[in-house]
């Protein structure tokens, strides 16, 4: 839905060149708290302003105590970037800009820790009428705070794109959680259901889409919210401050600046569309930023860095993705293309959150889909993995345990780690087949620790790593 209100006006593109986490168990305490704050948010229904007190007051404490659980949890802080903006911190940033007229909130962190940064923010900057929520995209710990800022007359502005986001990630909500959870394992065992908590309840009042910019002017200050999807899912946008050329990028660029993006996402979510990316980041590096604050963790500062780090980022991407296609027109499988495709000196960049191959794989589906023509069993429901049992009795463990050992000593951990997972199919908690997983998964978390320190890779491997060693029984280290 597009409702402008008489300031707003679009604007049109200027012509682009052509071209977190560990953690102790605390999902029970954390069970509880939200069902209070359900509660609360019950029981003051009758008064507004009460309740509004009240959830936010429950909000703090309950958001006081789960941070106590999470290891690698960001305090909430409060601090000034470039004079304009005030930035509360935390596992995902707020930022609030005042102005004469009123204030204009970007993001709105973490339902955890919103209503923190929300009176923090408050003390620092002021109150005053929230005209503007901005959304970068409808990522829980970008809008889990908005309930605690909407006022009636604000206005919630997103992609068009951020419903049909919202609305997939809500209905696949219980998939994706318990995904989450072996990633973040400090999370809830259930989602929150019911009270401000819950997911997908954010309902745009001004969207933006394609080509088109949102501008507007608000006691003196000219905002311009631009859409730039393909990086964070489709329904991504950032805030263009012209007059103090700062960029607020959302998760644009991912955790860490400059980064290979995460094309890919470990918990699962719809393959991001690489050309679409590229075209945002060609937008965004036109506009010259002197000043980027992402979303998460701190900003950066310098236009010439910026644009260096902006065009080897659209240039690394462009590299991969073409490299991709062109294998992909020389009938060379996606695991050849996986295993060839490395990024060349000059676009070398972090793979701390997206991986080079994990993206030529993306990509390669994204285009052509899961029948990837190596086998007619790829059209029918029966993996080559329904077959290790029958494998395990021809070959017997024995001989099969021994390959895999040859394997490991030789250096080929997944060769390994495939013939683990043969040996346990045909002979479930095999301790000779888990101590081979084992040792498999531990060298490849060595690896992954020695190479890219992807994220995402060193917590799958530690949650399957603890699985094997708990399956093992107690002692194991
Ligand atoms: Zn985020």
């Amino acid at each position: 839905m597009s409702t402008l209100s008489g300031k707003h006006r679009r604007l049109h593109a200027k012509a682009a060149p052509k071209r977190t986490q560990g953690a102790v168990r605390a999902p029970l305490v954390l069970l509880v708290l939200v069902g209070a704050l359900a509660l609360g948010f019950i029981l003051f229904q009758s008064s507004p302003s009460l309740r509004k007190a009240a959830v936010l007051e429950m909000a703090e404490i309950a958001g006081d105590v789960a941070e106590g659980y999470m290891v690698d949890s960001r305090p909430v802080e409060v601090g000034q970037i470039g004079d304009v903006v005030y930035q509360a911190t935390g596992i995902a940033n707020t930022q609030l800009i005042p102005t004469s007229e009123g204030y204009v909130v970007f993001d709105t962190g973490l339902s955890i820790q919103g209503a923190k940064q929300k009176r923090l923010l408050e003390e620092a900057a002021g109150s005053g009428p929230i005209t503007h929520i901005i959304l970068s995209h409808s990522h829980q710990d970008h809008v889990g705070g908005v309930s605690f800022w909407l006022e009636e007359e604000s206005e919630i502005v997103a992609h068009r794109e951020f419903a049909e986001e919202q609305r997939y990630l809500k209905e696949l909500e219980p998939y994706f959680w318990t995904r989450n959870r072996r990633l973040f394992p400090w999370m809830p065992e259930e989602p929150p259901s019911g009270g401000p908590l819950e997911f997908g309840k954010v309902v745009p009042t001004i969207t933006v889409s394609g080509e088109e910019s949102l501008a507007f002017e608000e006691g003196g200050m000219r905002f311009e919210v631009i859409p730039t999807p393909g990086a964070e899912g489709a329904d991504n946008l950032c805030l263009w401050l012209p007059d103090q050329k700062i960029l607020l990028s959302g998760d644009f660029f991912g955790p860490i600046f400059p980064q290979f993006p995460n094309i890919f996402t470990m918990r699962g979510e719809k393959t991001r569309k690489p050309i679409e990316y590229i075209r945002s980041l060609d937008r965004l590096i036109a506009l010259e930023p002197e000043i980027v604050i992402p979303s998460h963790l701190e900003p950066v500062y310098g236009r010439e860095e910026i644009k260096a780090a902006m065009t080897r980022m659209r240039d690394a991407v462009q590299y991969v993705h073409d490299s991709t296609v062109e294998g992909m027109n020389a009938g060379k499988t996606v695991h050849k293309l996986m295993e060839e495709i490395q990024l060349p000196p000059e676009l070398e960049l972090s793979q701390v959150h997206g991986r080079v191959s994990w993206g030529v794989k993306s990509i390669w589906e994204y285009y052509a889909t899961w029948f990837h023509h190596d086998s007619t069993t790829e059209l029918y429901p029966v993996p080559v993995r329904g077959l290790y049992a029958d494998l395990v009795e021809l070959a017997g463990p024995d001989a099969l345990l021994a390959r895999g050992e040859r394997y490991l000593t030789a250096g080929d951990a997944v060769e390994a780690l495939h013939f683990s997972e043969i040996v346990l199919e045909g002979q479930p908690g095999s301790r000779p087949g888990l101590e081979l997983r084992r040792d498999a998964l531990a060298e490849l978390l060595e690896r992954a620790r020695a190479t890219h320190q992807n994220a995402f890779e060193l917590g799958w491997l530690d949650s399957r790593l603890d699985e094997t060693r708990a399956a093992l029984g107690g002692g194991e280290s």
